[in-house]
């Protein structure tokens, strides 16, 4: 197996550059590029030709591959399907918004959390990512941006510099059955890239120690809660992590930790039809009475919901409800005072919902 070079600390490179012959200041040279998150040994121009094939031969940069590389039509998404070194695959997106550059970095490979609407969750739980994975994911985002140009680091990162300056960790899994390791990755992120902790979120499907556990972790980053429904009744259909944590719970744990960090609770809502036997579509968690009753538990609070018009899963039997619809949900909320906005679909045009890619590749679609 090759040896992942992005994986050793320093004195092991300089160990192994020597053990091939070469002076110790090539390892330097290496990190160097490894930091800027050089995908192979061929982009590294100042390393000698036959040490780069060498090293080529023995050894990967860093702990994920790209295996397919997709851009929107508008050039603002890039979603990357990457390969770990244990054959596992995952994605990772890269969005260039208005307000900066924002990877969606994946904490896991697959989820157990079988959420009925989720394309990630289909092959079960692989294995949980480790920080080098997850810290490889955002620079390979970097590459993406900069390429070999030098990151130039500034206070808070910078949105126009072309650097990643926000980082989500709402790609495939749930970050808090994997929270030791997401806090390494994003003490690091925030230590080494400069990345702020306001312009860092995590989502989860509500695992109630684990939100107290970042809540204790005491970072001032935000919280992402995907709740999706505002009864327990329906919640615990589409979201089997509901039979082991309440709705109240949940929230109660979510609120403890917006008002201890005074950052605003993110609600991510996707909004869901069903097909009925005549095969006409009919609301599902995104009626009137639905969204009275997601006000009166989110009123009071801190809050922004965001709102998820249903992206079609071919494997998951929701169906998409008409933009009205969606606007009527949301006119509910708002004159109730929530704030809430829907999200515009991001790159909707190359692969659809979370885990899809993964899915097609699985199953020998590429
Ligand atoms: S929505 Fe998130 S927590 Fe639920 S199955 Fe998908 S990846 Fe897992």
């Amino acid at each position: 197996m090759k040896t992942i070079l992005f994986n050793l600390n320093d004195k092991e490179l300089e160990q192994f550059i020597t053990d091939l012959g070469q002076p110790r200041f090539r390892a330097k040279q290496i990190r160097e590029w490894l930091n800027r998150g050089a995908p192979d040994f061929g982009v590294m121009k100042n390393i000698p030709e036959d040490l780069r094939n060498k090293l080529s031969e023995i050894a990967e940069t860093l702990p994920v591959k790209i295996v397919k590389k997709l851009e929107s039509s508008d050039n603002q998404t890039t979603k990357f399907l990457l390969e770990l070194t244990d054959g596992e695959q995952i994605e990772c997106v890269l969005m260039r918004t208005t307000y900066g550059n924002s990877v969606c970095v994946s904490s896991q490979a697959g989820c157990a959390m079988g959420c009925k609407f989720c394309a990630s969750t289909l092959l079960g739980l692989k294995r949980n990512l480790t920080v080098n994975e997850m810290y490889a994911q955002v620079l390979t985002a970097q590459w993406e941006l900069r390429g070999d140009r030098l990151r130039d680091i500034r206070p808070n990162g910078d949105a126009n510099n072309g650097d990643v300056s926000h980082i989500v960790v709402m790609g495939t899994g749930e970050p808090l059955q994997n929270t030791e390791n997401v806090i390494g990755f994003l003490e690091r992120a925030n230590g080494e890239l400069n990345i702020s902790w306001r312009r860092i979120t995590v989502s989860t499907c509500g695992i109630v120690p684990g939100i107290n556990e970042l809540n204790k972790w005491g970072r001032p980053i935000n919280l992402a809660i995907s709740l999706h429904a505002p009864t327990d009744e329906l919640r615990g259909q589409i979201m089997p992590i509901n039979n082991r944590y309440k709705l109240n719970e949940v929230l109660d744990a979510a609120f403890a930790f917006s008002d201890t960090h005074n950052r605003q609770l993110m609600i991510e809502y996707i909004l869901l039809g069903k097909y009925d036997k005549n095969g006409s579509v009919v609301i599902y968690n995104a009626s009137a009475e639905h969204a009275e009753k997601l006000s009166n538990l989110l009123h009071n609070h801190n809050v922004m919901v965001n709102l998820i018009p249903w992206n079609c899963v071919d494997e998951r039997d929701f169906a998409s409800i008409s933009g009205n619809a969606v606007h009527r949900f949301q006119d509910i909320l708002i004159k109730n005072g929530i704030h809430t906005r829907i999200r515009r679909e991001r790159g909707a045009d190359i692969g659809s919902a979370c885990g899809q890619l993964r899915l097609k590749n699985a199953k020998g679609n590429r």
